[in-house]
C-alpha cells in the first residue's frame, strides 16, 4: 500500500518522509489509535516506503518488486506478529489465514480477524513462542530488503511476554525497524513504552470519511454524509455500516423506543426475537445509529438551536421525545447503548441483552433512574 491509499493522516505520513529525508527514522515506534483510524495500513504503507526501490518525493512508487511484495504481504523481510488463538501457537502458523484476512482490507479490527479464525468467542494471544520467533527471526540477516520490519499488531495482546522484547527493542540489530500497533496504551507495559516513538492516530476526519463513502461504498452524498457521522472517524465501521440500509435501521430504532416505552412484554418479544436474527454486523449498525439519535438529542436538549443531524422523520420523533426526558434521562440511555456495543462486539446473547435492555431503557424512558438503579442493585 501507498502512502496516497492511506485514508486521510497527512501529518504522519510527512513526519515518516522527513525523517527519512533526515536519515532520522525512529527504530521502534508504537502507532496508538483505532485499527479503524489506519494504524496496520498505515504500518503497511511505512514498510513498502522504507523498502522501496525508487520512491519519490513523498510516496513509495508502487510498482517496483519490493513495492510489490509488501502490497501482496510476501515481502520475506517484513513480518508480522497478530494475536493467536493456542497456547503454543505462533503467527507463523497462520499466515495463510492472516494474508486472506488483510486482503480484506486494513481498517478490520480485531474481533474482524477471529472471525477469519472461525473463533470469535476465544481469546486471542500474543505467545511466548511468538516472542522467541521473534527474536529467532531478527537474528537472520534480511533476504532482498534494506531493511527488516517487524509488525507487531494488537501489541497490547503480549501482555508480560513483552519482557521478552526489551534488550532487542533498545537495541536492535542493525536496519531493523519495530512497528508495534495498539488501540489501548493502558494495556502496554511501561517498559516496552519507554523505548517507543508513540505515533497517536486521530479519528478521520468526517468530510474526508463522507468523500471516501461516497467513492468506495458509492454512497449517494446525504447518505455518506450520515454514515460518516455515525461512525465517528472509524472507516471500518463507516464500510460496516455502509453496508446496512439506514432507513431501516432508523425504523427499527424508532420502533423499539416505542415498545419500550410502552413496556408490554408481549409486544417487546416479537421484536426482540426479530433483532436477535440480524448479524452481528446489523446489530451493531441499529447501536451506532442509537448512539448518533441519543447525542443529537442531548445536543438539542442542552441547545434547541443546534443543528441536527438526522432526516426529518426522525428529527420530529426526537424533538417530542426530548420535551418528556431529563437531561439524565437521555445520559443513561447514551451510557446502555455504549454498554450493548460493547457486549454485541464479544458476541454476547443478543436475545437476553435485549430484553434487559428493553426493560432498563423503559425506566429511562419514564425518567425513572432511581427504580432503575434499584432494579440493578437486586439483580
Ligand atoms: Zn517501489
Amino acid at each position: 500500500m501507498q502512502f496516497s491509499q492511506v485514508v486521510a493522516q497527512e501529518e504522519i505520513k510527512e513526519y515518516f518522509i522527513h525523517s527519512d529525508k533526515q536519515n532520522r527514522m525512529p527504530h521502534a515506534m508504537l502507532f496508538l489509535g483505532a485499527t479503524g483510524y489506519g494504524t496496520l495500513a498505515m504500518a503497511n504503507a511505512l514498510a513498502q516506503y522504507i523498502l522501496c526501490d525508487h520512491k519519490t518525493e513523498t510516496d513509495s512508487c508502487g510498482q517496483c518488486n519490493q513495492c510489490r511484495k509488501v502490497d501482496r504481504f510476501i515481502h520475506p523481510d517484513v513480518h508480522y506478529t497478530f494475536p493467536t488463538i493456542g497456547s503454543k501457537m505462533t503467527s507463523g502458523d497462520f499466515l495463510p489465514q492472516w494474508r486472506k484476512f488483510v486482503s480484506h482490507g486494513l481498517y478490520q479490527d480485531v474481533q474482524d480477524w477471529y472471525r477469519c479464525l472461525d473463533g470469535e468467542n476465544k481469546q486471542g494471544n500474543i505467545t511466548k513462542d511468538e516472542c522467541d520467533r521473534i527474536l529467532k527471526v531478527l537474528s537472520l540477516k534480511s533476504y532482498e530488503g534494506s531493511h527488516k520490519i517487524m509488525i507487531i499488531w494488537m501489541a497490547e495482546f503480549l501482555g508480560d511476554q513483552g519482557n521478552r522484547l526489551l534488550k532487542i527493542l533498545e537495541e536492535p540489530p542493525e536496519n531493523t525497524v519495530f512497528i508495534l500497533l495498539a488501540e489501548s496504551q493502558e494495556a502496554i507495559l511501561n517498559t516496552i513504552l519507554s523505548r517507543c516513538q508513540i505515533i497517536p492516530f486521530k479519528p478521520i476526519e468526517y468530510p474526508v470519511l463522507q468523500e471516501y463513502l461516497q467513492d468506495h461504498a458509492k454512497l449517494d452524498k446525504d447518505s455518506a454524509m450520515q454514515m460518516a457521522f455515525l461512525a465517528r472517524g472509524n472507516v471500518q465501521t463507516a464500510l460496516s455500516l455502509a453496508q446496512q440500509n439506514n432507513d431501516k435501521v432508523a425504523g427499527l430504532w424508532l420502533d423499539w423506543l416505542r415498545l419500550a416505552y410502552k413496556g408490554y412484554g408481549l409486544e417487546i418479544n416479537p421484536w426482540v426475537d426479530q433483532f436477535a436474527k440480524l448479524n452481528r454486523e446489523s446489530q451493531k449498525a441499529f447501536m451506532y445509529y442509537g448512539l448518533h439519535f441519543l447525542r443529537e438529542m442531548l445536543l438539542f436538549h442542552l441547545n434547541p438551536g443546534h443543528d441536527i443531524h438526522l432526516l426529518e422523520k426522525e428529527k420530529l420523533a426526537m424533538s417530542k421525545m426530548s420535551s418528556l426526558l431529563t437531561h439524565q434521562s437521555i445520559e443513561g440511555m447514551i451510557l446502555l447503548i455504549e454498554e450493548n456495543i460493547f457486549h454485541i462486539e464479544r458476541n454476547i446473547n443478543s436475545k437476553i441483552l435485549l430484553l434487559d435492555s428493553s426493560i432498563r431503557m423503559h425506566y429511562l424512558l419514564h425518567n425513572q433512574e432511581a427504580s432503575l438503579k434499584a432494579l440493578l442493585s437486586t439483580s
